[in-house]
């Protein structure tokens, strides 16, 4: 089909336009920095296990503290109501008397073992406590570059589409300029994943690759440059170079 100069710059445009415009929609559908958000989004969620993890030990250290601190009062307890017993003294034999003394003595160890692994279970606890903040502090990283990314990836696609709207405006407008027929076959061709059309640099189709007969290709160069030639593999449209 012989087109005028107009339509072959039109055309051209179209050229350059369409795999311009697929680029575009790529990136869209697949934001150059969506792996790394993935990553972080999975950071997250593994810190978020982990600070549950280093939570609940710091939870198991405090109640443990406690439950000593209680065993403690207990030993105290006995060791006042029998200090009491020992100072009255009233009906008790030397015997009962030496008894006492024994028992308290024997509380009283009893309140030092318990103090002493109170001590170890505190330092535990401070060792699990740290821990716990350094996974707050991670998470507060993670979470800030999570965000950081996000925005980016949000507003290069923001970017993407109106680069994409004005890709399609110029290609309607170059489409609106070429015949029906041309046009049909050009989104015949984009339509199966081909660009649509392309220029002829040899005796190849450059849109599949299909070699152009040499009878077809003398009479190719032979014609008007303008002359619109259509792949008999991919059909694409296919225009000589100029
Ligand atoms: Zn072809």
């Amino acid at each position: 089909m012989r087109i005028t100069d107009d339509q072959r710059t039109a055309l051209q445009n179209l050229i350059e336009l369409t795999p311009n415009g697929r680029a575009l929609r790529h990136e869209h559908d697949n934001p150059k920095r969506g792996a790394e958000l993935q990553d972080l989004v999975r950071t997250h969620k593994e810190l978020g296990e982990e600070r549950t993890r280093a939570s609940e030990g710091v939870d198991r250290l405090r109640s443990a503290i406690g439950e000593t601190n209680a065993l403690i009062e207990a030993q105290r307890t006995q060791i006042e109501k029998k200090t009491a017993e020992l100072n009255d003294g009233t009906g008790l034999t030397s015997r009962d008397l030496v008894n006492l003394q024994n028992e308290i003595a024997g509380h009283e160890d009893r309140v030092s073992e318990l103090e002493e692994s109170q001590l170890e279970e505190m330092e535990r606890l401070e060792t699990a406590e740290a821990e716990l903040s350094g996974v707050d502090d991670r998470i507060a990283e993670v979470t800030t570059a999570g965000k950081e990314v996000q925005t980016a990836v949000k507003d290069r696609k923001a970017e993407l589409r109106d680069l994409i709207s004005a890709n399609e405006v110029s290609a309607g407008g170059a489409k609106s300029s070429l015949p029906q027929q041309l046009v049909s076959a050009f989104e015949a061709n984009v339509a199966q994943g081909g660009p649509g059309a392309a220029l002829l640099t040899g005796p190849n189709c450059q849109a599949c690759g299909q070699e152009i007969g040499a009878a077809v290709w003398k009479a190719m160069l032979g014609g008007d440059l303008n002359e619109t030639y259509e792949c008999e593999e991919c059909e694409a449209v296919l225009l000589r170079r100029s």
